[in-house]
């Protein structure tokens, strides 16, 4: 299958037409990757039995993995979930269109094939005015998971899309990199008190404030190691991982680039190829065969919106072994460690 790569840029005319191709495609039951807030999505039709399918085949992704369906209006829910309670509402109100992702009771509409064969669905309302202006004109709900391949990290720009995608989807809308960069929280409604299945850049205080109650983390994503089971099926899988061993160094900053030079010694030692994942602060400070920075330390959004770019880089250079920095910073720092940590399989050397 040749794969069409089409710039989309909703302020020339000409993107109406690219759009309009793209929807006809999902129309007909195909796949299109397209750019969202967060990362890139691969989407097919979300009623569409054999479009799901399909997703999981060019994806390699394990079938019990289930898809978000992305709406574009609230009054589509109807057609898809039983009940909408009163909390679903309010976090709608506060973060719609934008990168939360809530768990509702389906209907009969919805195929088990979108849900992994789970009696509940996934749905978000997407903030890309090309996703949100591609849902609208195929008048489908869309289906989409991250666009890249199962286990890989999630692509930022369409040109990660096009490494894992190609020859595998007739269409990849390219609107340059994400503003957000790391995938959508998902908070489950459905039991007594409200959980985070997956921490994302909207935090458990800004969901906390809207509810006015407590918001519990699912303790499989927070556990230090990778026994426990997270409820959100995707969680459970080793993800994000470049192809190298990533090691994680935690710690104060003096003693974490001590030790990460020490670490990057040793290998080179044994002929090896080591990168370093540092920050602009103390880029300069390490000697490794690859470093960059992921950003200044103080700007949580540039370290969210650099990383999955940063670990797919490192594929490129060959290197054996990776050291990083850790970034637990106050805000969105939850949602960074827990794609981090699952990068590196949860190898963290504290000093
Ligand atoms: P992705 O967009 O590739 O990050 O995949 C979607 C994520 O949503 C996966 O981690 C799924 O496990 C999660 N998800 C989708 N549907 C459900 C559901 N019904 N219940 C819990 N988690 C879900
Ligand atoms: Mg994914």
């Amino acid at each position: 299958m040749k794969t069409i790569v089409a710039k989309v840029d909703l302020r020339q005319a000409s993107s109406a037409e690219v759009i309009q191709t793209a929807a006809k495609i999902l129309q007909e039951g195909g796949l299109v990757a397209f750019p969202t807030e967060t990362v890139y999505g691969l989407g097919g039709n979300g009623l569409d039995s054999a479009a799901c399918e399909k997703i999981y085949l060019a994806k390699g992704r394990p079938s019990d993995n289930p898809l978000i369906l992305h709406i574009s209006e609230i009054e589509e829910l109807d057609r898809i979930v039983a009940e909408v309670s009163l909390q679903a509402r309010a976090l709608m109100d506060a973060f719609w269109p934008g990168p939360l992702t809530m768990i509702f009771k389906k209907k009969d509409i919805v195929p088990a094939k979108a849900t992994g064969g789970l009696d509940t669905v996934a749905i978000r309302m997407p903030k890309h005015p090309v996703a949100l202006r591609l849902i609208e004109g195929s008048g489908c709900l869309i289906a989409a998971p991250s666009a890249n391949t199962s286990g890989k990290p999630s692509p930022t720009e369409a040109s990660h899309v096009a490494l894992d995608m190609d020859g595998r989807i007739p269409m990849i809308l390219d609107g340059g990199p994400v503003g957000i960069g790391i995938e959508s929280t998902i908070v489950d409604l459905s039991e007594e008190t409200p959980m985070i299945l997956r921490p994302g850049y909207i935090t458990q205080e800004m969901l906390q404030e809207v509810l006015g109650e407590k918001v519990c983390m699912d303790p499989g994503i927070i556990a230090s190691d990778s026994t426990r089971k997270p409820k959100a099926p995707g969680m459970k899988y080793k993800h994000y991982a470049p192809k190298a061993d990533l090691v994680l160094v935690e710690g104060e900053t003096d003693k974490v680039v001590a030790r990460i030079n020490e670490l990057v010694r040793e290998k080179q030692q044994l002929g090896q190829k080591v990168g370093v994942i540092a920050t602009d602060e103390t880029l300069l400070r390490y000697e490794a065969d690859h470093v960059v920075s992921i950003g200044a330390r103080e700007d949580e959004d540039a370290i969210a919106r650099h990383l999955y770019k940063i670990l797919r880089e490192f594929d490129d250079w060959n290197v054996d072994a990776i050291y990083s920095e850790s970034f637990a910073t106050p805000r969105i720092g939850q949602a960074i460690m827990n794609r981090l940590l699952k990068a590196a399989g949860h190898q963290v050397i504290p000093v």
